[in-house]
């Protein structure tokens, strides 16, 4: 294999790290103290470059023991974190700004667009193909096709890559103005902005724009001021012509919470959902990742991850990442014992993930009754049992919460589940006979 340059394994881990690290921090504070931050590898360990004495100070105290755990969940081993002072980069700093003063006069990007996300690196199967074809679409011709363009689907399957992708292909062609936000941060701002009387600025930064992205919009279900703000800036691009794009955890019909009215303007333009991608289209993004990461990806390898890893983008890529930084960092050969080695934690995981449906599934077949009924909410015994027995099942065997448990039951209550956990535990504990049944039960589910 070729070795990758520490340098394109330590931008891997480092925007790993950022990823992390994004869910973790508000966002302004996030821009303002931990996307300063250049990293580099030196002698093995991860050397964070910032620009003075007291901007160290701050990134310390405030953000270092989260940047030392989110590196070590990333890397996945102990690697040496080091923070220092750079004075070059003050200077670059001011480059930077006056660069930027320049290009807004050409283009107004409000927003933190993700430069990596591209259409050229984002690989097409037919798992997300549709999605692609709607966005490249809207690049094309923003605000005449498909208005808004509502993308929904998973996590780690790529809608922000696409909608980033969208917003970089309208910067490199013309004068668009674009303003790219999460819902979390549309909503934070419209709260600050409550609070320091300056609505009206919030709402026209807005008006202004071509085109608006929201990014996880599902975050405004449920509140109910954010919503009715949302609603107006909405209106006011729409009817202009003023292209809208929003992903989305959920189908419009599926957010709950949602005022009527926006669910039916998220249906005026088009709604694609984007699906887990195939084995083939996993070797392929992984082999897209791989060369962008400068490493040579020996087969095997990529069949293995491939194969393992199976429903979420962002954790195959990670799972290259770390195979990458240990590779680098050991000066070891990426081969399948390596590689089964390093990532033993993720692989197994994913090995011993079983779903809800499933556990329903068998155990509605164990005790011959028809696996719809485990969503009813019928009470007779000959349903109800079976229905306990699986939610027991579910507690025991996966990693999900009571009310997340409950809500793959046909949206029961969290207490309904606790109830049927704790009878099975107490039936197992007092019949013998009844205990040795339920460790076959088990058994057929693992
Ligand atoms: P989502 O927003 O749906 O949760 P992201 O867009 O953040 O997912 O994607 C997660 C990661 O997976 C990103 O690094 C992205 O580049 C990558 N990814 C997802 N789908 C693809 C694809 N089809 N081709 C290339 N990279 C992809
Ligand atoms: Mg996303």
């Amino acid at each position: 294999m070729i070795t990758p340059s520490t340098t394109s394994v330590c931008e891997s881990i480092w925007q790993q790290v950022l990823d992390k690290l994004q869910n973790d921090i508000p966002a302004s504070r996030f821009d303002a103290w931990i996307r300063p931050v250049v990293p580099e590898i030196n002698n093995q360990a991860l050397l964070l470059k910032v620009s003075n004495r007291f901007f160290l100070d701050g990134l310390k105290s405030s953000y270092g023991q989260q940047i030392l755990d989110a590196v070590q969940a990333i890397s996945g081993s102990d690697m040496e974190v080091r923070f220092t002072v750079d004075p070059d980069l003050e200077v670059a700093a001011e480059a930077l700004t006056e660069q930027k003063a320049h290009d807004a006069g050409r283009i107004t990007v409000d927003g933190y667009i993700d430069p990596r996300f591209t259409f050229e690196n984002f690989v097409v199967g037919s798992s997300n193909e549709f999605c692609h074809a709607a966005s490249r679409a809207v690049a094309d011709k923003p605000g005449e096709i498909y208005n808004p363009l509502y993308l929904y689907g998973g996590v780690g399957l790529g809608k922000t890559h696409l909608i980033n992708a969208v917003a970089n292909a309208l910067i490199a062609k013309d004068h668009t103005r674009i303003a790219y936000r999460t819902g979390e941060r549309f909503t934070n701002e419209l709260i600050q902005a409550i609070r320091a009387g300056s609505t009206e600025e919030f709402r026209n930064q807005y008006r202004k724009v071509d085109v608006l992205i929201i990014d996880d919009i599902q975050f405004i279900a449920g509140k109910d001021r954010t919503q009715e703000e949302f609603f107006h800036t909405f209106n006011a691009l729409h009817e202009v012509k003023k292209q809208i794009i929003l992903t989305s955890d959920r189908s419009p019909r599926e957010l709950t919470n949602l005022m009527e009215r926006l669910r039916s303007r998220f249906n005026w333009g088009l709604v694609a959902d984007i699906q887990p991608p195939d084995l083939e289209t996993r070797l392929a993004i992984l082999a897209s990742k791989a060369e962008l990461a400068g490493v040579d990806l020996d087969r095997d390898v990529a069949q293995l991850l491939a194969s393992r890893i199976t429903n979420n983008v962002r954790e195959l890529e990670g799972a290259l990442t770390r195979l990458t930084a240990h590779a680098t960092l050991t000066g070891r050969t990426i081969d399948i014992d390596f590689a089964r080695h390093v990532l033993r934690d993720l692989l197994h995981e994913e090995v011993r993930a079983i779903s809800v449906e499933d556990i329903q599934k068998k155990v509605a077949s164990y005790y011959n009754i028809n696996p719809r009924e485990m969503r009813s909410s019928k009470r007779s015994r000959t349903l109800a049992f079976p229905r306990q027995v699986a939610m027991y099942a579910a507690k025991d065997l996966t990693t999900l919460s009571l009310p997340e448990i409950g809500e793959q039951f046909g949206g029961k209550d969290h207490t309904t589940i606790l109830y049927a956990v704790r009878k099975i535990y107490k039936m197992r504990q007092d019949d013998d006979d009844f205990d040795d049944e339920m460790d076959r039960i088990m058994a057929l589910l693992k």
